[in-house]
């Protein structure tokens, strides 16, 4: 790939159940649901990873981390996102910045915010202000506003390193 910046966007949903942990861009959120999902179902993780695969046009994280593969039951996705990054890195790019957003009813990710910054911040390996985190609810509407799920879509920036 030769140009200097690619843009890649990614979208995940994963459906909230009593008896998981809620886990959001690596940080354990106190709750009485948490997403369900073969690893643990960070949302926020795989929006990011799925934006950085679309930008150096290396698919989804479904197929570098299929759900058949017992290797990545339960695993840590800001550990998956580390493995893409990467690959990000391997094909001579870095990552410019990152703007999120999550759509939740509730609880309020305020107080969680920082910390899920910092998080992806260094994992992505940029200062936390190139990286973006807006929270929205679904106004009581669909399955975000019902609590039956919960949503995050993220975009990113990259830039040569070559
Ligand atoms: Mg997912």
């Amino acid at each position: 790939m030769s140009m200097r910046f690619r843009i890649g966007q990614g979208t995940d949903i994963h459906r909230l159940v009593e008896g998981r942990k809620l886990i959001l861009a690596g940080v354990e959120i106190p709750w009485e649901k948490g997403l369900l999902g073969h690893s643990d179902a960070d949302v926020v993780c795989h929006a990011v990873s799925n934006a950085l695969l679309g930008a150096i046009g290396e698919g989804d994280i479904g197929r570098h981390f299929p759900d058949s593969d017992q290797r990545y039951k339960g695993v840590s996705s800001i550990e998956l996102l580390r493995v893409v990054m990467g690959l990000v890195k391997e094909k001579g790019f870095c990552v410019g910045n990152a703007d999120l957003t999550v759509l939740a009813e509730r609880p309020k990710l305020g107080p969680y915010r920082e910390q899920m910054r910092t998080n992806l911040a260094e994992v992505l390996e940029v200062s936390p202000d190139a990286v973006n985190i807006k929270a929205t609810t679904g106004e009581k509407m669909g399955f975000v506003g019902r609590e039956e799920g919960m949503m995050a879509e993220a975009v990113v920036l990259l830039e040569s390193t070559k």
